[in-house]
């Protein structure tokens, strides 16, 4: 049990956008784990695409995967929140002229979604190890229908590249099930991303960070009232930043 939790987006925050390195954030997760406070990475990408990272990183919290989908326990358990073939059976399901409109990741070869996602073939084949949502490219017109699966239970939400058909808990239903689980229950909950489809979680979070993005307008989205902590600085840097900052305030 623990009195405090990290929970942190990837890309643009924990890793640099463009490099995906970290450097500039390991002085920031030592002094975590100094503290002795775990980090949970909470991700669209796939746990096959996270664990390599996360051991990299020696980090110790439970990882949430698939936007919610999946969560992993750090003493082997996985709480999933539903399973791909079910999610292909519902695509399957659909009228002919529907199911041409879209194009989901087990419609792909991985040189396909290497093109589509810039990652080389090895990572492509690790992002292509989906077990509870499917991302996919709409032809259709206008956007999809919400509720194309609502009576099998599944939600279509947007992401940066891609559409994603996910069974029903996102990121933060996800974080409540964690932190039920693994914290004390006054643990206070810091969070950090970058991007729009963080903001749930960081104003959900007890100290939440917005990490500047240059090319993100996300503080216009802001509500006028917010406590968040805003960065000055971009990437594992704004991470580092961050996490210095609600380490002090954590002494005073
Ligand atoms: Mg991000």
């Amino acid at each position: 049990m623990t009195d405090v939790m990290v929970f942190t987006d990837l890309d643009g925050s924990l890793l640099d956008h463009e490099t995906y390195a970290f450097d500039a954030a390991l002085p920031a997760l030592e002094a975590l784990a100094r503290a002795d406070i775990p980090v949970s990475i909470v991700s669209s990408k796939t746990r096959a695409e996270i664990v390599p990272l996360v051991s990299q990183l020696k980090l110790e919290g439970p990882i949430i995967a698939e936007n919610g989908a999946v969560i992993a326990y750090p003493e082997g358990s996985v709480d999933s929140a539903g399973h791909i073939d079910d999610i292909r059976q519902a695509l399957e399901a659909l009228p002919e002229n529907l199911r041409a409109d879209i194009k989901g990741f087990g419609d792909m070869s991985i040189a396909e979604i290497s093109q589509l996602t810039g990652l080389g073939e090895a990572a492509s084949a690790l992002a292509a190890q989906r077990e509870a949502s499917e991302p996919f490219l709409w032809s259709g017109e206008g956007a999809p229908d919400k509720d194309l699966f609502a009576d099998k239970g599944f939600h279509i939400i947007r992401g940066g590249r891609f559409y994603h058909i996910i069974p029903g808990r996102d990121k933060a239903d996800a974080i409540r099930r964690v932190t039920s689980q693994m914290a004390k229950p006054d643990a206070k909950i810091w969070a950090l991303g970058d991007g729009p489809n963080d903001l749930s979680m960081l104003l959900a979070a007890t100290k939440g960070a917005l990490i500047f993005n240059p090319s993100l307008q996300v503080t216009a989205q802001l509500p006028i009232k917010h406590s968040l902590y805003l960065t000055k600085q971009a990437g594992p840097s704004g991470w580092a930043e961050a996490i210095f900052t609600f380490l002090g305030e954590k002494k005073t």
